[in-house]
């Protein structure tokens, strides 16, 4: 925070705060030629069917190798690119290597279970016109059904969203797509209002799965998880669980009904060629 000392001449109050407002403004201003450079890539994380273990799909998670200050986070990144607009063609490129490394596990498996893909949308994509032709060429070019393919979106990029914010997310749902509401549970949104929503995956936010940590697990976490799962459920909706890291949190959630789980417990979220052990040493295993 800058504080005036007299005349036009401004004095730093906190030259941390100025030192991260510089990485900011830097970071910021390297990420497009970061972009043209390939500095991102992405690492992706199994999603594993609670049930019976097998690996279903991954979720895919961008990262970006900077030449100085090494790898950063999507926190770090992704909501400077939102502000830019530079989400827009970053969020293309994501999409369109996710679908591609899709593609690419499914012919080294043999063309046997199809490998699904989650794929992570910004709110400012949900908004841009081009998403829903974007999403058709993409998985066109790389020969991926829309089934295998599956949209997260926030619950908050959801909150009070108006039916033109809606529409192309319809469209994406009508050919296929499923669209899962991400970090479900932390939006205080309006149960009832689900029903509007063309979801098909609830995606329970991490701090439900950190209440399951001690066995058993806090009674009223539970009723409350319980009751999430029967809704979800009576509306058709899968269930998939995050930051799961305990073989007793998959145990618990497993019981409670929840479908899918992705969590350290499972993996970290890896190079491509990690999944395709993991779902290698699952069907041999
Ligand atoms: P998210 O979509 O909710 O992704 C899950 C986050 O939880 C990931 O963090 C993942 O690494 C982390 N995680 C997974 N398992 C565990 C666990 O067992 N314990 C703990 N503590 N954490 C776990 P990450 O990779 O840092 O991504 C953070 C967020 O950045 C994502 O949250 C997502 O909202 C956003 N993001 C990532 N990639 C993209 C992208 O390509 N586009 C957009 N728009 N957002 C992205
Ligand atoms: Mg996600
Ligand atoms: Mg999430
Ligand atoms: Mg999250």
């Amino acid at each position: 925070r800058a504080k005036s000392a007299g005349g036009n001449r401004f004095e730093l109050a906190d030259p941390e705060a100025d030192a991260r407002a510089i990485t900011r403004h830097g970071l910021t201003t390297a990420l497009p030629a970061a972009l043209e450079r390939g500095e991102f890539f992405i690492e992706y994380q199994p999603l594993v069917h609670l049930g019976d273990g097998s690996v279903r799909g991954a979720e895919a998670l961008v990262r970006w190798l900077h030449p100085q200050h090494g790898v950063l986070g999507p926190d770090r990144f992704i909501p400077l690119a939102e502000h830019t607009g530079l989400i827009v063609p970053l969020g293309r490129w994501v999409l369109e290597q996710s679908v591609r490394q899709a593609r690419a596990w499914r012919e080294r498996g043999g063309d046997t279970d199809p490998v699904r893909i989650n794929v992570n949308l910004s709110p400012c994509q949900l908004t841009h016109p081009g998403l829903v032709q974007d999403t058709v060429d993409i998985l066109e070019r790389a020969g991926v059904e829309p089934q295998a393919l599956c949209l997260e979106v926030t619950e908050s990029a959801l909150i009070g969203a108006d039916d033109d914010l809606l529409k192309p997310l319809r469209r994406l749902a009508e050919m296929g797509i499923d669209i899962a509401l991400d970090d479900f549970g932390t939006g205080y949104s309006n149960l009832a209002n689900l029903r509007r929503l063309p979801v098909s995956v609830l995606k329970l936010d991490r701090s439900f799965t950190q209440g399951m940590q001690q066995f058993p697990a806090d009674p009223v976490d539970l009723k409350i998880v319980e009751g999430i799962v029967s809704l979800a459920h009576s509306l058709d909706l899968a269930v998939t669980v995050e930051g799961v890291e305990t073989g007793a949190q998959a145990e618990q959630l497993r019981i409670l009904g929840c479908d899918t789980a992705q969590g350290w417990y499972y993996a970290r979220p890896g190079p491509p060629e990690r999944l395709h052990e993991l779902a290698l040493a699952d069907a041999t295993g």
